[in-house]
């Protein structure tokens, strides 16, 4: 990314170490008992029993495991336009005491990122967060589905996903140009996936619980035909897709036929989506109304066993706050989005690393029990959150980037430090975020970030953030 590097204030004539004592390291590379410790923005040595710099700031990562920054593909941060709900700020604030080291910033902010100067100032308003803020580009001027933005032009100022999130680009004929233009400049489009006319004034997934509730329903087809359509055109123009949040079963199965032949997809999923059904809309809490909905028990199951098989390529948050005097509302007028990125760890680790028996613990909603796929090595999970996404964000280091490498001597240190036994309950508001929609509240994690260091600045200590 072309962004300003930010070291905070710290950095004296005086080398000021950190070291990260005790835990399990674990990487792209694989996981071994090791301390970090830290100089000057870079991992300087890994190894066991360090001997500790005089002056330097000691981490404790007792039973811990130590890990590249998480990534988060898909994070509504809201400014411009929406700074009752969230601030680039905040929103980092959030996003680091969740581990995160690194978001990318959607671009339905208002004005959108469909120029350069709005790029430029999200950019601007991310020098000096509490973790990296790259920017995604809109693909259409005001995500209007028309006419192209400044692809290009944005792909120069370090832009490397384009979406028109909030929404997918309906017109195929738009969506092929799109397509083809972006294969010029080495950029990844990622695609909502909803058809417009299928889905209009549905509020939940349609099925056996809006029937009962009499809730006007959003079928999966509407995301699975345009699943199936940009496949389609993958295959027609060589171009990239990255499907954002795909929510149910024969999503997964279409992305997984793609992948077998070849074709250039990748996808995520939410921790929402790995772990609450539309059940919850039992009591019409709007909290709990979201875009892609929460679907049936099968379509989560089916996600779990995707992300277990390489089908997923990413767990992202789509963190989307919304001020309480919009989301306290009716279901019917309540906007779509829920708060994610202080609990996508736990929520990831209890929906695909627990023993199946176990995954009640947080919130997993669906009873498959032992009929869902094997538990997950915590590591493989961490890959979803850390240094796959890295890669389809373009920010690992082999592309210019400083996110999600393997924690060795040289690298950038963007770590986070994760207690896989702590428990904590959520409060809302004592959440970082402006917004306090989380569909947690007062539900008890089993994860924990217990720190979380950012190009060498501890910006998190014992689940604390520190400015
Ligand atoms: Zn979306």
């Amino acid at each position: 990314m072309a962004e300003p590097t930010s070291h905070g204030a710290a950095a004296g004539p005086v080398a000021r170490y950190v070291v990260i004592r005790g835990g399990t390291v674990v990487d792209g590379t694989g996981s071994r008992a090791a301390d970090v410790v830290i100089s000057e923005g870079q991992v300087v040595e890994v190894g066991a029993d360090v001997s500790v710099p005089p002056g330097a700031t000691v981490l404790d990562a007792g039973g811990c495991l130590v890990a590249p920054g998480l990534v988060d593909l898909h994070t509504h941060l809201r400014q411009p336009g929406a700074e009752d709900a969230e601030t680039v700020e905040s929103g980092a604030r959030a996003a680091a005491l969740g581990g995160f080291t690194a978001v990318v910033a959607m671009p339905n902010t208002d004005p959108p990122v469909d120029s350069a100067a709005v790029a430029l100032e999200v950019l601007s308003l991310g020098t000096g967060a509490m973790c990296q803020v790259a920017v995604a580009g809109a693909i259409t001027m005001g995500r209007a589905g028309e006419r192209l933005a400044p692809i290009g032009e944005l792909a120069s100022l370090g832009v490397r996903l384009f979406t028109d999130d909030g929404a997918g680009v309906q017109d195929v004929s738009v969506m092929r140009r799109a397509l083809e233009y972006a294969r010029g400049f080495d950029v990844t489009l990622a695609q909502h996936c909803e058809d417009d006319a299928l889905a209009r004034g549905g509020h939940m997934h349609e099925g056996e619980w809006s029937s009962r509730l009499g809730v006007p329903g959003i079928p999966a087809e509407a995301e699975e035909m345009m699943v199936a359509r940009d496949i389609a055109l993958v295959r027609l123009t060589g171009g990239r897709v990255h499907f954002l949040h795909i929510s149910t079963a024969r999503s997964a199965a279409l992305v997984a036929a793609a992948r077998a032949e070849g074709l250039a997809v990748t996808a995520e999923v939410t921790p929402h989506h790995l772990s609450l059904t539309h059940a919850e809309l039992a009591g019409y809490d709007p909290v709990f109304k979201v875009n892609p909905p929460l679907r049936a028990d099968v379509d989560v199951c089916a996600l779990r066993a995707a992300c277990a098989d390489g089908t997923v390529d990413a767990i992202a948050t789509d963190h989307a706050p919304h001020a309480p005097e919009r989301k306290d509302a009716t279901l019917d007028l309540a906007p779509p989005g829920m708060l994610g990125l202080q609990t996508a760890l736990p929520v990831a680790l209890g929906a695909l690393a627990a023993r199946a028996a176990d995954r009640g613990r947080n919130g997993g909603t669906p009873g498959h029990g032992a009929g869902g796929p094997p538990a997950m090595a915590p590591r493989d999970v961490l890959g979803l959150l850390s240094w796959r996404p890295a890669r389809i964000a373009g920010l690992a280091p082999d592309q210019g980037g400083d996110q999600g490498g393997p924690i060795e001597p040289g690298a950038a240190a963007n770590i986070c430090v994760i207690d896989p036994a702590a428990t904590w309950e959520v409060d809302p508001a004592r959440l970082a975020s402006r917004s306090r929609n989380t569909p947690w509240a007062g539900r008890v994690m089993t994860g924990q970030v217990r720190h979380t260091v950012f190009r060498g600045e501890p910006v998190v200590v014992d689940a604390v953030a520190q400015r």
